[in-house]
């Protein structure tokens, strides 16, 4: 893969921000890599590892002369920084976003993009639970997807270029509608997020009865809820905050089904239950078999890869 772009920048500089300057290096897929992150901290951070060709004081300075500016920050954030860094937008360039949630993104950045300027919502399904611009990595998005959602009227060209840039970043690319995606990545995603939240707090509240057992002989469903329950606490307040209806209209459907097993355990229904964990075993193998996962025993997760 080649040049795609002569200047991208970023705006906010954590594990996406970092993993994109690494992939983008790695393929030579830009000219110049400029960034911006609010905090002295993170912008001497970036400075010290070399995160950015350039690191900037301003986030207008970071998108003068950009030809793609590419905001990676909360997606609680996302319209005040659309605002902050529009008026230095060059004619002509492209504006993107890696935030979990679409709709609420599109609703916060859309009205301060300048008319000539094009704006291509996406979604990489791909991170870990760490977070901060030393926590990025070039393989970050290798064979994992990133999803364009695009409004009808979007320019082909902007929205290709973007494609070719995520392709050579080693993401598998598609076009999404944007509440199509919030709902899929709120079952798929937001939901079991919350799910991991509250097993993991049900635990600590166990913890303190039993003496930290839970925690010395944490098994490896217990584990991966932990992993998963790491995982930034702004960046997912941000995400349910801004990804309600979804959320609540699959957490209802949990609860229902939540339900039904306890009947079955309460009445001994053992055929609900073995019926119930098949079906579930199938999707699991469903997800293997699409390359989704691995069946390793630790579930190939030394860099984990959700969303
Ligand atoms: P991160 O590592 O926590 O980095 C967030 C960056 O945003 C930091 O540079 C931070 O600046 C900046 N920031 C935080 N609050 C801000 C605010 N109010 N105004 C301006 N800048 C602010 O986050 P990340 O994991 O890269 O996530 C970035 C985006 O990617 C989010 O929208 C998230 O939904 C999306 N995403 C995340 C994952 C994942 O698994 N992590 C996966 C896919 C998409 P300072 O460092 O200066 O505080």
């Amino acid at each position: 893969m080649s040049q795609v772009y002569d200047r991208v920048a970023l705006i906010g500089l954590g594990l996406i921000a970092s993993s994109m300057f690494w992939a983008i290096k790695r393929a030579g897929l830009a000219v110049e890599v400029t960034g911006y992150a609010r905090s002295q901290e993170t912008r001497d951070t970036a400075r010290r590892i070399g995160l950015c060709d350039r690191v900037c004081d301003s986030a207008r300075e970071a998108v003068e002369g950009a030809d793609l500016v590419v905001l990676c920050v909360p997606v609680g954030a996302m319209g005040q920084v659309a605002a902050d860094l529009a008026p230095a937008l060059k004619p002509g360039a492209t504006v993107s976003d890696v935030g979990s949630v679409k709709r609420a993104v599109i609703d916060a950045v859309a009205p301060h993009i300048p008319s000539g300027v094009h704006f291509i919502p996406a979604h990489p399904l791909a991170g870990t639970e760490h977070s901060g611009p030393e926590s990025g990595f070039e393989s970050l998005f290798d064979n994992r997807w990133c999803l364009l959602v695009p409004d009808n009227g979007a320019d082909e060209q902007a929205i290709v270029a973007l494609q070719q840039l995520w392709q050579g970043m080693g993401a598998k690319v598609e076009r999404m509608d944007p509440d199509h995606h919030d709902l899929v990545l709120s079952v798929t995603s937001h939901a079991p997020h919350l799910i991991a939240y509250t097993m993991v707090g049900v635990a600590d509240d166990l913890s303190r009865v039993t003496d930290s057992e839970v925690i010395q002989y944490s098994a490896a469903g217990f584990r991966d809820f932990t992993r998963i329950a790491a995982s930034d606490p702004t960046m997912w307040r941000d995400v349910f905050l801004a990804n309600k209806d979804a959320t609540l209209e699959i957490l209802g459907r949990f609860t229902e089904e939540l339900f039904a097993l306890q009947r079955a355990i309460r009445r001994g229904d053992g055929t609900h239950l073995h019926d119930y964990f098949t079906r579930t075993r199938q999707i699991r193998r469903g997800i293997i078999e699409a390359g989704q996962d691995t069946d390793a025993p630790d579930f190939g997760r030394g860099q984990a890869a959700k969303d």
